[in-house]
């Protein structure tokens, strides 16, 4: 087997102070593989500094560079897919584009996939946010791992190794919303997970406030489980029983002790947990009924403006799994 071509894909928003050492780094870890040529994709996600400026000037300077520049902000995943769209090497690494991933692990992808593997992902071995982030993201990703539907794993971000036909199964998936370490685990094949250190942010500061790590974490829970929805029939067959339950508590109290039982605050109290309880159900349903609204709009994923491209790319042979 020659040695794969490697398709580095990275978004990137607002990323001028540490793209410099972003590409230093990246063009080290590329120069030092061989077989080739590689190439890097880098998805401009509507930055506002100069980041595509840079990028212009990295793919006059090196034509292992490509440019993919969006339209406006599309956010991070949808980012991460027109990168993926965009490669055209034998394998794709997903990675961030503020050095969090360091580009020294692609290496050690590469090797497990030589072994064999489809997908190569990186397990977060150590992570340098705060605790009670941490933890959140333990719980989470646990969580998430029980109730999904695809086993997930655990700890994993999309840094990692793709190979191409995992990356035309991930083309040909026009989901929404997209959750692209579960679509990863979806698409099958042989995976594993390597430990890799996270780092800290090169600069700057997290694009991801909580709300949309928030987002981020729905987004994989909805995609992935329909836990969600059943929870609500499960809520509601317990409170039938128990309103089932208290009727026949309240008839053998009128009938046998000849009295009725009482409870204003009682009343009031199953009331508003009951409306909370429908109002919490009605909003789950509602975040799957807008998830197939988006679905059915069909509407692309992004909009490219402009592609540099200095090399054309070779002529794509099918994957693999298509030839056979
Ligand atoms: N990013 C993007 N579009 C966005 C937000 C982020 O392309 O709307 C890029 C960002 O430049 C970085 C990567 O996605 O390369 C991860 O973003 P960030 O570091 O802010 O997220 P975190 O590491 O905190 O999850
Ligand atoms: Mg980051």
């Amino acid at each position: 087997m020659s040695p794969p071509r490697v398709s580095v894909a990275v978004p990137l928003y607002n990323e001028e102070h540490g793209l410099p050492e972003l590409l230093r780094r990246l063009r080290a870890v590329l120069d030092g593989l061989p077989g080739g040529p590689h190439e890097m994709v880098f998805a401009n996600d509507g930055s506002a500094d100069r980041t595509l400026e840079l990028l212009e000037e990295a793919a006059r300077e090196d034509e292992r560079v490509v440019v993919v520049s969006l339209s406006r902000n599309f956010g991070h995943q949808a980012a991460l897919t027109a990168a993926l769209d965009h490669v055209s090497g034998d394998v794709a690494v997903l990675m961030d584009g503020d050095l969090q991933d360091p580009p020294e692990a692609i290496p050690a992808f590469l090797e497990r996939y030589r072994e064999g593997y489809d997908v190569v992902y990186a397990v977060r071995a150590k992570r340098t946010e705060p605790w009670w982030l941490r933890f959140c993201y333990f719980l989470f990703y646990r969580a998430l791992a029980r109730m999904a539907q695809v086993r997930l794993p655990l700890d994993a971000g999309d840094f990692g190794l793709m190979s191409r036909r995992v990356v035309a199964e991930l083309r040909r998936s026009p989901e929404r919303h997209r959750y692209l370490r579960g679509l990863r685990a979806w698409a099958g094949f042989r995976q594993i997970g390597i430990p890799v250190a996270r780092s800290e942010r090169y600069q700057g500061s997290s694009k991801y406030g909580f709300t949309k790590l928030v987002g981020l974490a729905l987004d994989g829970l909805f995609a992935f489980s329909t836990v969600p929805l059943r929870a609500a029939a499960l809520v509601g067959g317990l409170a039938i029983l128990a309103s089932a339950a208290f009727a026949a508590y309240a008839l053998y109290a009128k009938l046998v002790l000849h009295r009725s039982p009482q409870g204003f605050t009682a009343l009031i109290l199953v009331i508003t947990f009951l409306s909370g309880v429908n109002l919490f159900f009605l909003g789950v349903i509602g975040e799957y009924l807008g998830r197939v609204y988006e679905q059915v709009k069909a509407r692309p994923l992004y909009v490219v403006g402009r592609v540099i491209r200095r090399r054309p790319p070779p002529p794509q042979t099918p994957p693999p799994s298509a030839v056979a």
